[in-house]
């Protein structure tokens, strides 16, 4: 064994228990190149090291885009602005860019009818701000109230909450979804009150705060849960016709013209 295989063997078991993949999967190719183009050892050293920053920072994107619980394949580009023309997609951009509200818990409230795209939209802003380095987490309001009582039931409440304050944006989907009983334990007030000013909440709801009522045990907790989620709120209201019920429409054949 020559001293350069020797230096190469030991160099590979040193990169895995560093845990460098990219450098030890790149450099035979950059020491060649180097080698042959006489690169500063400094030049060689900082490129190696710029791609595995980079893979670090690919991974970790990747592994938060899947702790988010995105919808599949719900991005903007996929989303038909033209469809809700009381969004524009600019003001929709500038949101993903998150560094003017989410620093700052503010919330985002999504009213508007089933099939308008409610849930597209909340998922596709969720995904580019993760790919903005945010955390967030996606979920079905009535999900997450069923793991709060749970957690409730165990004395765990507390730690459920301060567990969520990891993601920078927590998405409730449809709000309007819980149900009677889930409402009566009051949970979700509970994680509004502790998000408040500090958390950022995205929620989506085919009702308005009129009909909230269902939604929290009596009606000053639904006004204090209102209170605290609209204080620093965007709102949009996609008052528009179903996306859904309009595509099957298209898809039907054309009536004939009148003869
Ligand atoms: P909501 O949550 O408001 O009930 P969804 O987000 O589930 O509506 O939308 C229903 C379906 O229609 C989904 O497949 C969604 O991707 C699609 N959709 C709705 N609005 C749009 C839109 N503006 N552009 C593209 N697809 C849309
Ligand atoms: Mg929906």
């Amino acid at each position: 064994m020559t001293q350069t295989d020797a230096d190469t063997a030991r160099l590979s078991l040193a990169l895995n228990e560093l845990r460098m993949p990219a450098i030890k999967a790149l450099w035979p190719h950059f020491a060649q190149q180097a080698d042959k183009e006489g690169w500063p050892a400094a030049r060689f050293l900082t490129a190696l090291v710029e791609h595995e920053l980079a893979e670090r920072d690919r991974r970790r994107i990747e592994r938060h885009v899947s702790q988010a619980r995105l919808l599949p394949g719900k991005t903007i580009d996929t989303f038909d602005f033209a469809a809700v023309p009381m969004l524009s997609k600019a003001h929709i951009n500038a949101i993903t860019a998150g560094d003017s509200w989410i620093g700052k818990g503010d919330n985002i409230l999504l009213f508007g009818p089933p099939g308008v795209g409610k849930s597209h939209l909340s998922s596709a802003i969720g995904l580019a701000l993760v790919e903005n380095g945010y955390r967030v987490l996606f979920t079905r309001t009535t999900d997450l109230v069923q793991k709060l009582q749970q957690a409730r039931r165990d004395l765990a409440l507390e730690s459920a909450i301060a567990k969520l304050d990891k993601f920078d944006l927590l998405i409730l989907d449809d709000i309007a979804y819980v149900t009677k009983d889930q409402a009566e334990t009051s949970v979700l007030f509970e994680l509004i009150s502790a998000r408040y000013e500090r958390r950022s909440t995205l929620i989506t709801a085919n009702q308005p705060f009129g009909a909230w009522d269902t939604i929290f045990p009596d009606p000053a907790m639904t006004l204090a849960a209102v209170d605290r989620l609209v204080h620093h709120a965007t709102i949009f209201e996609m008052n528009v016709e179903s996306y859904r019920r309009k595509v099957a429409q298209n898809a039907q054949p054309k009536q004939r013209a009148q003869s």
